[in-house]
């Protein structure tokens, strides 16, 4: 049986889901934050990922987040390169 595409996901030329790092892999590098942004109104925070699953994919903490300055539920996450 053939599933959908996840658009928070990658995928390699033969169509095969690219596995995205996950809170417990990212945690494991010694990333406990993300970096979201809102695209509404630009704003940006860096989020703790302790809240969330060890086996959460990083793309997945998206649709869970709300912009504490506007309300929006247009979030965007990427990892958090600033704590380094
Ligand atoms: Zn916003």
């Amino acid at each position: 049986m053939r599933r959908g595409r996840n658009p928070r996901r990658a995928y390699d030329e033969d169509g095969r889901e690219i596995a995205p790092p996950s809170v417990g892999s990212a945690r494991a590098q010694g990333e406990t934050t993300i970096s979201a942004h809102c695209h509404d109104c630009c704003h940006h925070a860096i989020v703790s990922t302790d809240r969330f699953p060890i086996d959460m994919p990083i793309p997945d903490i998206a649709p869970r987040l709300r912009c504490s300055a506007c309300g929006s539920k247009h979030i965007g996450v990427m990892m958090d390169m600033e704590a380094h």
